[in-house]
This record gives structure tokens, sequence and C-alpha cells, in this order.
């Protein structure tokens, strides 16, 4: 009898996975099947652009199975549970689905209602989130009418998918409010729980120095504990408080729900502890995890899902060979940070290597850690990518999965 691959969540990580192993196994050894709540595949990074009229929410969506290959089988439905001694999944719609191996793929969801008040008087009408495609279609709304005052971007808390996109976001509102002629009239005000502008020390060093040259003002370890939209003030768990006219908040996120009520599976914040090297999860050995929903201490990134696919595929076609597996996957994280004024910036980095400047992915390549317009041809490129290279499961011409170090420049870690 064929070998079961059931593999949960068909966004990034769940179809550039189905798609990789559908071309390694034949039909008659292996049945691969992706289940997924919904239709909707969205190319996430596109949000960020939708709230400056940039490109649209029908832009950025495709329908699911279109993105599998043929021989991969598509099933919408709502995972409720996972059991791990019986090896089965149990759907919301009922039918119970047994595996051989198991990819957990769905990734993290935004938990607003969290925190206190977010979701109260004010949202979506001066507080709002570009991280849903609804979220991002109102922000878009707000800003065409938004005449001056303090807009402020928000993270509650970490972690968060793409930690660079609200950075992106107070660069380009920057860039927004310029073109329209009243950048002087609004005050931008970035507001981090972390102590600088971004996790690593040098690009953490270069980003602030950055928001610092736009007139971003930049608040520092402030732990978001209420959003109160009525009176237009952020109230961190310390007191302090920042008002606001309008809030840009990047929501608490866990993993999906069904992850806490299936026993064994994740930890408390409903992500699946994992090994970090070979993508095994740690609650089964017929259990692996890629993308967000993995709780390893790497980005939540679609670059670094797209990474973690080789090691991923290669160590389940291991388990299934009754091989060792291989500690393949180094959390290489590469990202374009969008920075306005038809320019990006680009990092690349692993669990070891923090982002440095260079260039990438060889001495040649593109410019890291400085603005170039290269860069951004590279951020608006990598659309089609995403659709045709990165989804089907093919490898991108010179570009590895592992971090490259022959653009890096170390000196810079003085
Ligand atoms: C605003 C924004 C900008 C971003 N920009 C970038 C960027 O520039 N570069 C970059 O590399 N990354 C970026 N990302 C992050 C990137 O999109 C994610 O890291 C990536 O999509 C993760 O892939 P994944 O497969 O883990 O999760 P997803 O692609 O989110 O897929 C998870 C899937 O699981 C499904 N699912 C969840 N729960 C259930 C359930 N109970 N039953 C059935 N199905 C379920 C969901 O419907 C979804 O399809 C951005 C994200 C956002 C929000």
């Amino acid at each position: 009898m064929n070998r079961q691959i059931v593999i949960l969540g068909g966004g990034t990580g769940g179809t550039l996975t189905a798609n990789r192993l559908r071309r390694l196994y034949p039909l008659d050894q292996v049945d691969i099947l992706v289940v997924d709540q919904d239709d909707r595949h969205v190319y996430q990074p596109g949000l960020l652009f939708v709230p400056f009229g940039l490109t649209h929410p029908e832009d950025i969506v495709r329908p699911r199975a279109r993105q599998l290959r043929s021989g991969v089988r598509f099933h919408r439905a709502a995972v409720d549970r996972v059991d791990i001694e019986a090896n089965e999944v149990h759907l919301e719609d009922g039918p119970t689905v047994p595996y051989d191996v198991l990819i957990v793929a769905t990734g993290a969801v935004l938990v607003p209602e969290e925190t206190e008040g977010l979701t109260g008087p004010g949202w979506m009408e001066k507080v709002f989130t570009f991280y849903t495609p609804e979220g991002a279609a109102a922000l878009e709304a707000a800003l065409a009418t938004f005449d001056g005052g303090r807009l402020v971007v928000n993270i509650v808390d970490m972690p968060i998918k793409c930690p660079v996109a609200p950075l992106e976001f107070a660069f380009l509102a920057d860039w927004y409010f310029t073109e329209r002629g009243i950048r002087d009239q609004v005050e931008l005000v970035y507001v981090t729980p972390l102590d600088g502008a971004f996790t690593r020390p040098v690009a953490s060093r270069e980003l602030a120095g950055m928001l610092a040259e736009r007139g971003v003002e930049l608040v520092t370890e402030f732990n978001t504990g209420e959003v109160d939209g009525e009176a237009g003030r952020l109230v961190a768990y310390d007191g302090r408080e920042v008002p606001f006219d309008l809030a840009v908040v990047v929501p608490l996120h866990g993993g999906a729900p069904y992850v806490t009520r299936s026993v064994g599976l994740g930890d408390e914040l409903g992500f699946v502890p994992t090994d970090e090297l070979t993508l095994q999860s740690k609650a089964a050995p017929n259990i692996f995890v890629i993308g967000d929903a993995a709780n390893v201490p790497a980005s939540k990134a679609g670059s670094v899902t797209h990474f973690e696919g080789e090691t991923l595929v290669e160590n389940v076609r291991r388990y299934l060979a009754g091989d060792p597996l291989e500690p393949g996957f180094d959390g290489h994280a590469n990202c374009f940070i969008e920075t306005g004024f038809h320019k990006a910036l680009l990092i690349d980095f692993n669990y070891d290597t923090e982002p440095l400047p260079g260039h990438y992915p060889s001495p040649l390549g593109l410019p890291l850690l400085k603005e170039s317009r290269l860069n951004h041809l590279g951020k608006l490129m990598f659309q089609w990518f995403y659709w045709h290279s990165l989804l089907p499961g093919r490898d991108i011409p010179g570009i590895g999965s592992t971090m490259p170090t022959a653009g890096k420049r170390e000196e810079a870690r003085a």
C-alpha cells in the first residue's frame, strides 16, 4: 500500500513541500494530501503595498489547488486536532485522515483579541492592521483621507511574521505622505517591544539611523498592554503612553488553535517544538514542521520557509527510507526591506550570522544593508518568483538554501 503523507496547511510551506515531494516520489509509492481551511492563497508580502494603493487584494490572491502539481490531492477543511498516538488527523467536517508522515504547515495566526481594547471602539476606524487583506484594504481607505496628525506603527509583541514589515510600513508612510505633499503635517512614530529598531545589532543600528533620517520617532521597549481606540493612545504594561490619531498595529501571533487542542503537539503559544536543524517535530518522529508553525529560532518569513523546504523534504525521504536525518537547516533568512522612493535594502542572515553588509549571494551580487533601486526591483520581482518558482518547489538559480558567506563583510561586526 502507498505511504500516506498528509500536509496540514496549503500556504507557502505546505504548497512548496507538496510539490517537491510529488516530484520526488512516483504516484504508485506515495499519496500526498494537502488540507487547508480555505481556498485563498494570499501572497502575504503584497499586503504591505495595499494600504499605499500600490497593489490590490485581488492581485495577490490565487486559488490554492491551482498551485499544486497534478497528483497532489487538495481537501478543503479545517483541522480540528491531531491524534499523535493514533497517527490520525481529525477534520472539522467529519472524516478522519490517517497518515504515515504528517507535515505541519499551518503557519501563525493573528490574535488581536488578546490585547485589551485592540478590537474594541476605533478598530478599523482609527486602529488598523495591514496583516490581513481586509485590514490592509480598510487602511488604504483611511490613509487616503488622513490629512495630518500622529500616525503610530506598533508591534504588540514578538514573534511576528516578517519582523521587518512594520519598518517597511513606516518607510513607505514617509514616502507616501511626501508624495501627497503633507509630510510636514504628519508625525510618524515607531513603537516596538524590542530594544532597538530590529533584532540583531548591526541591522538594528542601520535601520534606526534610517528611521531618524526620515524623521520617524523610535520608541523602544514598549510592551503594549492596551490599545485605547476611543482616546487614541497605546498604554504599556509599565504605564507609559503613546498618543495617536491613527494606529497601525501588528497584533500578537500564535500557532493555529488546533495545535493546542492536539495533545502533545504544541507549546503554550500554539507553535510546534521542532528540531531547528532537521525540522523533525519533538512531538513524534513521523511529524515534521515547516514555516511559521515551527518554534525554531529563525524569522517567521516566506524566505525561511522556502529555504527549509530542501532539508524538510530530504528528511522525510530519509525517515521513510529508515536512514538517519540530515541536520541541514542553518536558519537562513533573506528579506528585502522596502525603504520608499523606489529603493529597498536586503538583509541575509542565519542562526549564527547576523545581517552584515556586503553583497548577496556573492561579491558581485545585490548590495546588503544598503539602499538601492536594484533591491527595490528585486522586491517587486519576487512576487513572480513566488508563484512560478518558489511554490512549484523549483530551485532558484544561484540561490542555495544555506546562507552564502562569500560576499559578506565580517569587520562590520565591530
Ligand atoms: C504583511 C506581511 C508581509 C510579509 N512580507 C514578507 C516578505 O517580504 N518576505 C518574506 O519572506 N516573508 C514575508 N511574510 C511572511 C510570510 O508570508 C510567511 O512567513 C509565510 O507565508 C509562512 O508560510 P507558512 O506556510 O508557514 O504559513 P502560511 O503561508 O500562512 O500558510 C498557513 C496555512 O495554514 C492554513 N491553516 C491554518 N490553520 C488551519 C486549520 N486549522 N485547518 C486547515 N488549515 C489551516 C491557513 O489557511 C494557511 O493557508 C509576510 C507576512 C505578512 C503578514
